[in-house]
């Protein structure tokens, strides 16, 4: 039997973007676009597709429903920040834009990501893709609790960290029915 090391959760592409405005050089950077800090409000942010339990804004930011937050308290508590979405509000239903913040190191040898040149105004990368199963140093997604990446996948503004869940809560969250969760199991 193939033994599993991890596993990548997805949220559902919700059709939005948190970022409100790209051309705020103190968000983003004027010549990439990249993102200069994850710590971005947008008060007024609407989620469109209201029925995912778990999703994701095409900027890499996780949205998640009432259940899929009760749920986070539950199996991989102080993991992660929830900012409600109180413009989004409606019929009582709410929503959380969550961040992640137990970071794991990507290794670099085994993962082999792919960079795009450095910007020469940010220094950062203008992509990072390509990566393989998001392989971590010395495989060490512990089997309870959810994590991110320290690197951030994608171009320019879109760029977003990679969420790994351990085996124990990759299970628990796969025994509760979400609505928009996959999750992708890495061999070991
Ligand atoms: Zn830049």
């Amino acid at each position: 039997m193939t033994q599993i090391r991890h596993f990548v959760l997805w949220g559902a592409d919700n059709d939005g973007y948190w970022t409100p405005d790209l051309k705020n050089d103190a968000l983003c950077c004027p010549l990439c676009s990249c993102k200069l800090s994850r710590a971005i409000e947008n008060p007024g942010f609407r989620l469109k597709k209201r029925h995912y339990d778990l999703s994701a804004t095409y900027d890499g930011f996780t949205v998640a429903s009432a259940k899929f937050l009760a749920l986070l308290e539950a199996v991989a508590p102080d993991s992660f920040d929830a900012t409600e979405l109180h413009a989004n509000l409606r019929d009582g239903v709410r929503h959380w834009k969550l961040e992640f913040k137990r970071m794991l190191p990507l290794d670099l040898a085994r993962a082999r990501p792919v960079f795009g040149p450095r910007c020469d105004r940010c220094g950062r990368h203008t992509h990072v893709s390509g990566a393989i199963d998001y392989f971590v140093e010395g495989d060490a997604v512990p089997q309870q609790g959810l994590f991110r990446t320290d690197l951030e996948f994608g171009s320019g503004f879109e760029q977003g960290p990679i969420l790994l869940a351990g085996v124990q809560t990759a299970q628990r969250l796969a025994q509760a029915g979400l609505k928009g969760l996959t999750l992708d199991p890495v061999a070991a």
